[in-house]
């Protein structure tokens, strides 16, 4: 590790001096490409991390002439459509059914409720911080069904598939998974198709990253010729990935090419983590049947588990909710064109009146790396 990253280290990746440095050389940066390009760069944060990380330092605020942020779509939580939350409530009328579920998730509006007012309304609910946790409930409760509620980018899919192994290897026959992760490269793929978004440049999700590596993003170089840069979720990790994407941007402007570089190096390898994929590649396949918030449906977004572990499919076990693309015209228009990058949440006539952390229309309103949560929290109502 260099002097600068003992520095770094040392003060918890937030040093005010080191935070000057780096504010001090962005400054005049964005500045000279706003002319060059006779308007703000626009620069994507891909993850919901990288939006909270934005607004809690206030770097959104110190080159707002000059540099424009555009939510991107990674916050597992945002996608979700209302059917999904649908499906699990029409699960939960069978008593014997427990549904497991991460705590963003059971505030995220369905048609006719959320799974916490599901909840008060007596069904069994539990959240839990990880599918094992899930998976200990069944071996405790070997009388219920235990679903756990399987959200989350690449991020979360290894301990998924290592906890459905687990449950194969153990034989635990009352425990199943409702596989509605999401896979990040199809999703990018979706967002840079949409000719209608403009963009400078890209800041890499840091914890899908860890998983995947780095590789799978050389398309967005070779193919979008967009600057990309993997970053860590300290506010010095964002104001470093800030500047080498405008270093970059200004080489582009003297003719070289894009390329992907890893900010986040003390924890992102370029080829991922293997064991982790593996467990990925034997676990899961691609699936095309679900409508995700914001993307419409789309070929390989989602995935289910292989044929071989469906006793442990929920979908496959207990059938598919019939009605399960009549919500999805209930979810505000707005929250898709905010994942997409296209409106801000201050752009939503909903933000702050109907729709509050409180009283949530859409999910990017709930979870906790969500934009309009990010927004309300550090603008408040009204912005
Ligand atoms: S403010 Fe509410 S309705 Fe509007 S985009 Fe955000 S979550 Fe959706």
């Amino acid at each position: 590790m260099n002097t600068q990253h003992n520095d770094w280290l040392s003060s918890g990746f937030k040093d005010a001096q080191l935070m000057q440095n780096l504010v001090n050389k962005i400054t005049p940066l964005a500045n000279e490409l706003h002319q060059q390009l006779g308007r703000p760069v626009q620069i994507m944060e891909v993850c919901g991390g990288h939006t909270h990380t934005l607004f809690r330092y206030g770097i959104n605020t110190l080159f707002e002439r000059d540099i424009e942020f555009i939510h991107g779509p990674g916050c597992p939580v945002c996608v979700l459509p209302r059917e999904v939350i649908d499906q699990c409530i029409a699960w939960l009328t069978n008593d014997t059914c427990i549904l497991a579920s991460f705590g963003d998730a059971i505030r995220v509006p369905g048609t006719t409720m959320s799974l916490q007012q599901a909840r008060a309304q007596g069904r069994r609910v539990e959240v839990v911080y990880s599918p094992l946790d899930a998976l200990n409930l069944a071996k405790k409760n070997p009388d219920k069904e235990v679903i756990f509620l399987a959200i989350g980018f690449d991020t979360t899919m290894p301990s998924t598939a290592l906890t459905v192994l687990q449950a194969a290897a153990q034989n635990v026959t009352n425990f199943s998974v409702y596989p509605v992760h999401i896979t990040l490269i199809p999703t990018l793929k979706v967002v840079l198709g949409d000719s209608s978004i403009m963009l400078d440049g890209l800041i890499g999700p840091g914890h899908v990253s860890m998983v995947i590596g780095t590789k799978p993003y050389d398309f967005i170089a070779n193919e979008y010729g967009l600057p990309f840069v993997v970053a860590g979720f300290e506010p010095l990790d964002v104001l470093q990935s800030l500047y080498m994407l405008l270093v970059q941007k200004k080489q582009m402007l003297a003719g070289a090419g894009a390329r992907v570089e890893n900010q986040y190096a003390r924890a992102v390898l370029t080829h991922g983590n293997a064991n982790a994929l593996r467990a990925m590649a034997q676990v899961y396949t691609p699936q095309s049947k679900s409508i995700w918030q914001g993307l419409g449906a789309n070929q390989e977004v989602g995935v289910t588990l292989q044929p071989e572990y469906n006793q442990f499919n929920a979908e496959f076990k207990f059938g598919a909710y019939q009605c399960e693309r009549e919500s999805t015209h209930l979810t505000p228009i707005y929250c898709d064109q905010v994942i997409m990058g296209k409106r801000s949440p201050s752009q939503c006539p909903n933000y702050g009146k109907t729709c509050t952390p409180q009283s949530p229309l859409g999910a990017l309103m709930v979870s906790s790396e969500g934009a309009c949560a990010a927004w309300y929290l550090y603008n408040g109502a009204t912005v």
